[in-house]
């Protein structure tokens, strides 16, 4: 098939990424503070549910295969961190092809209707969490529905292509440089497109990023709560009631510098990037492995 990502369960190159122990045990520490912070802010946000559960994505972006693999496999028993988010497709692509099955993509970066069909062709691409129109979604379908009877009729593989769950990204902050649809009447047609006309796609909920300044302004005040949040916890519960739905929709918001207050807004999903694996390099020094 030629994208390297239909082969065994575990590529050879798994066996061969050598993981630093240093780097292992430095990202290992960073993740469980994280996690504790995630802990603690979840039971503290009484007024969304103190017990409800948060996914936590580990957003590997530039970071090289080695980091993700070391956080997925620690060793010594522990349990590996599943969720990982990546912001390019072809970089999605590749990681997918080298590492374990095991993991779970998300793709949280902008999406082009370019890369729609490759996407749809990673096995474990769990989630897309930037779907911004139709167009995008019924390219997607199309290409899971196609890539699912490959795989089904290529069963001697053991491959699994289940169907993608989507976070449709709502531009709430308004700011032009930002990706989204619209709120209102955009969101909730894209909405009801996913759920009536893609069966291969599961809507899972909304995905904002929101204004940095935003973020930054209600950073040194416990009470106020960040408008891109409440705007969609608006969003969520406006389609809800437009689409009659009766499973919950989940809120995907939260990096690194605001997941907290996200979680305190209603958040179902963080996406934490830098706390976990440091500053990023620029996308031309990247590496693949390391
Ligand atoms: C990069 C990125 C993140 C993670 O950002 P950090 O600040 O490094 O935690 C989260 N969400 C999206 C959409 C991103 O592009």
């Amino acid at each position: 098939m030629g994208d390297g990502n239909t082969a065994s369960s575990t590529p050879a190159a798994v066996t061969e990424m050598k993981v630093d122990p240093a780097r292992a045990a430095a990202l290992a520490a960073n993740l469980g503070a994280v996690k504790e912070r995630l802990a603690n802010a979840v039971s503290s946000a009484a007024y969304f549910g103190s017990g409800r559960s948060v996914r936590l994505v580990a957003v590997s972006k530039l970071k090289p295969a080695n980091d993700i693999l070391a956080l997925h496999q620690p060793g010594d028993g522990q349990e590996g961190q599943v969720h990982f988010g990546e912001n390019y497709a072809q970089e999605l692509r590749d990681k997918a092809a080298l590492l374990p099955r095991s993991i779970k993509w998300h793709f949280i970066g902008g999406l082009q209707s370019g890369h729609c069909k490759n996407l749809a062709r990673i096995s474990n691409l769990w989630c897309i969490s930037s779907v911004d129109s139709a167009k995008k979604a019924k390219l997607l379908e199309t290409a899971r529905a196609a890539f699912q009877k490959e795989v089904a009729s290529a069963s001697e593989s053991g491959e699994e292509a289940g169907p993608i769950h989507i976070h449709v990204q709502v531009n709430t902050s308004g700011e032009e440089s930002k990706s989204g649809c619209n709120p209102g009447d955009e969101t909730v047609a894209l909405c009801r497109t996913i759920v009536e006309e893609c069966p291969n796609l599961k809507l899972l909920g909304l995905m904002t990023i929101g204004a940095i300044a935003r973020s930054k302004a209600v950073a040194s005040d416990d009470s106020a709560e960040n408008p891109d949040f409440v705007a969609l916890r608006e969003q969520r519960d406006l389609v809800t009631k437009a689409l009659g739905l009766t499973e919950p929709l989940e809120l995907s918001m939260g990096m690194s510098d605001d997941f907290a207050s996200a979680v305190a807004s209603g958040s179902g999903e963080v996406r934490i990037g830098s706390t976990i694996f440091g500053l990023r390099p620029a996308k031309a020094d990247a590496k693949l492995t390391v």
